[in-house]
């Protein structure tokens, strides 16, 4: 597996230009997206495709994003209607991802037989340029076997793959953190199969929304599936006083045996444990909620978590730690 560095900003296209003839000849390749890492292979190549699968340990009735770096690819792949073409304006590039009617060329393994397809334009300048050089649409979920937190950096993406991947672009930390929103546009109200950083509320000043709960989860069947999931026990406390409240559950852990770690907001006045901080505001928090769970998970076996009020970003976070672990209401 190789791998390159990159500035995120000003990095040379011929430093990506290798990446994109790995994906070109049906090659893997991790690249950086401001969600988080991505696990590339051309989304019109089959074979291709099937070797994120493998890689990732996926189960094939889950369907891949596909990434495109301009909105004509966005008409070769699929037909987004009125609705869609809206939303496209409004948010892409960035992200949100829209369920769309599928078009022929996308082949059957991409999308997991549906007759639809995910289709997400990335803000971030290397996963552009590696899409645009590449001149096909890249098939993407997140760069990390299956079940483990999403990559946020280069290196957790090396900790769960080795030469599976052909090549890795490291251009540092991801901007967001949580994967894109994803809204299916072939309904009406629009439903969102996955919270993110792209708000209910944002959607809603444009079109009506709602959840998709438990009920409807076929229809991204990625929603099934256990997620997120550090080895350790997760426990979520959300609430009032739940400070005292993590101190607390985290000394009786400790008095059974137990190696506990704490993730928190504004955590500079806890002491005696690993303690992972998640900064001062809900930005930060989604931005590093990965990386906690990872860190910790190496040090501990069950990771105490602050829990958020579920509006706007807080929504995803939630989602999120919903399927790393239980919540409980303090
Ligand atoms: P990942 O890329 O692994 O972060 O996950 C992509 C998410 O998008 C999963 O939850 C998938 O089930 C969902 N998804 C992808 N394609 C479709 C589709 N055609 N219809 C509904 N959900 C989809
Ligand atoms: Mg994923």
């Amino acid at each position: 597996m190789r791998f390159i560095r990159v500035d995120p900003i000003s990095f040379d296209e011929d430093e990506i230009r290798t990446a994109a003839e790995i994906i070109r000849r049906g090659g893997l390749v991790a690249f950086p997206t401001e969600t988080v890492y991505g696990l590339g292979a051309d989304a019109l190549n089959e074979k291709a495709v099937r070797k994120i699968f493998l890689a990732k340990g996926r189960p094939a009735d889950n369907p891949l994003i596909v990434h495109v770096s301009d909105v004509d690819e966005i008409h070769r792949i699929a037909e987004p209607n009125r609705v869609a073409l809206k939303l496209i304006d409004e948010f892409f590039p960035g992200p949100l991802t829209l369920v769309m009617k599928k078009k022929k060329v996308v082949p059957a393994a991409t999308t997991a037989g549906l007759n639809t397809v995910a289709v997400r334009m990335p803000s971030h300048r290397v996963a552009l340029k590696l899409i645009e050089l590449s001149e096909t649409p890249i098939s993407a979920p997140s760069a990390n076997r299956s079940g483990k937190p999403s990559p946020t950096r280069a290196e957790h993406v090396a900790e769960d793959f080795g030469d599976e991947v052909d090549i890795i672009i490291d251009a540092g930390k991801t901007e967001i953190g949580l994967e894109s929103t994803v809204v299916d546009t072939t309904v009406y109200p629009l439903e969102i199969l996955r919270p993110g950083a792209i708000t209910k509320e944002m959607i809603e000043e444009f079109y009506e929304v709602r959840d998709v709960k438990k009920a409807k989860i076929a229809r991204s069947p990625g929603m099934r599936y256990r997620h997120y999931s550090p080895s350790a026990d997760v426990i979520v406390l959300v609430g009032d006083s739940f400070k005292e409240e993590m101190i607390e559950l985290a000394e009786r852990l400790e008095k059974s045996g137990k190696r506990p770690g704490i993730a928190a907001m504004k955590s500079s006045d806890i002491s005696g444990f690993p303690v992972y901080d998640l900064g001062e505001s809900l930005e930060d928090y989604a931005e590093r909620l990965f990386d906690a769970l990872r860190s910790l998970d190496r040090i501990c076996d069950v990771i105490v978590v602050e829990g958020v009020e579920e509006k706007g970003i807080g929504a995803a976070i939630m989602n999120r730690l919903s399927k790393a672990g239980k919540i409980y209401r303090v």
